[in-house]
């Protein structure tokens, strides 16, 4: 990235009021069809038009064409029940009604490349795209064919890693898998959780990005941060693992959270997206509250390994809300980049 301080998104935004029902997770589609293929292109259109107009630097799909994060991937591959759902925990914290392993997994055709393809013609800016992690795909289903997480994992490593080539063919310039078990499992993590991301990243020329979060602004994950105490360490019990692994981007919440930013240490060879954007409240930072946080996190981190972003995904607020938050992060880092004339 040539440009210093190159803004993006964790992911995730807000979709049209037409095309599913606003601020809800795993919400319906309003559409069917050829219509919801063409809806679910409209939408990518509108997303990318709406960050290019905050003056984003790295362009997201704004996970437009997919219901969640986690189990429209899930959905598109081979071995899996996606009609008969099973309620679980995930996260060890709140329940879900989730797809089914009962066979085999394999990945038969590609899940968003087309999607990729499309964006990629009407931009010229980087993109990025976000994959689920594995042991985030674990923990978000209900396994009855493995019984094992970590053989499970392994699998759909596997086919992440098809889905990730094919991905960077079509010419996306980050991807990013999402992990937010990572910050709940700290021993499968150290025994096989970066092992299997590691090999969902092989062989790619691409840049490469993990995100770990406390998660999107949904009440049980509100709940359990407050259970979380004044200083939250999740991340110095996986950090010293991912600075000794491939991945070349971690992004990680920090605004209005309990994280000490002199965490950010433990990743020194790495580059960071700071969180600078919560997502768990309609309240717009203000630029000045933006720019406070990079300033924190440029103590820590080398101004070219400094990516301005937001603490997780923004799919459940409103658009209005989300665009604010999109304009807040653009001119919180052109503070500081007047700041240091850059
Ligand atoms: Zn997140």
């Amino acid at each position: 990235m040539k440009k210093l301080l190159p803004t993006s998104t964790v992911g995730s935004l807000p979709k049209p009021a037409w095309l599913a029902t606003p601020e809800k997770l795993w919400s319906p589609w309003k559409l069917e069809g050829d219509k919801l293929l063409e809806g679910k292109q409209d939408a990518l259109r509108i997303s990318l038009h709406e960050q290019q107009l905050a003056g984003l630097d790295i362009i997201c799909d704004g996970e437009q064409t997919r219901q969640h994060f986690v189990t429209t991937f899930i959905e598109h591959l081979s071995g899996v029940d996606f009609e008969n759902r099973k309620t679980v925990k995930i996260r060890d914290r709140y329940d879900a009604s989730v797809p089914i392993v009962v066979d085999e997994i394999s990945r038969r055709k590609s899940v968003f490349v087309e999607d990729a393809k499309f964006l990629r013609k009407q931009t010229n800016k980087p993109i990025k795209w976000a994959l689920p992690g594995p042991m985030t795909m674990v923990d978000t289903l209900y396994d009855n064919h493995y019984k094992s997480r970590e053989k499970l994992a392994w699998e759909f490593a596997k086919a992440l890693n098809e889905e990730a080539k094919e991905l960077q063919k079509a010419g996306v310039d980050i991807i990013q898998f999402d992990e937010p078990a990572f910050n709940v499992f700290f021993e499968e993590v150290n025994d096989w959780g970066m092992a299997t991301l590691e090999r969902a990243m092989e062989d790619l020329n691409c840049e490469t990005a993990v995100h770990i979060c406390y998660g999107y602004g949904i009440k049980a994950n509100n709940d359990w941060k407050k259970t979380l105490g004044s200083e939250w360490r999740q991340y110095e019990e996986i950090f010293p693992e991912i600075q000794n692994s491939n991945i070349d981007i971690v992004s990680l919440e920090c605004h209005n959270s309990g994280v000490p930013i002199d965490l950010i240490e433990l990743i020194s060879e790495k580059k960071v997206m700071v969180g600078a954007i919560d997502v768990a409240t309609n309240k717009i930072e203000t630029p000045e509250e933006v720019a406070n946080t990079l300033r924190k996190a440029l103590e820590f981190v080398a101004i070219e390994n400094l990516y301005p972003c937001t603490n997780c995904g923004m799919a459940p607020l409103s658009r209005k809300v989300a665009q604010d938050k999109l304009n807040a992060l653009t001119a919180g880092t052109e503070i500081i980049r007047k700041e240091l004339s850059i």
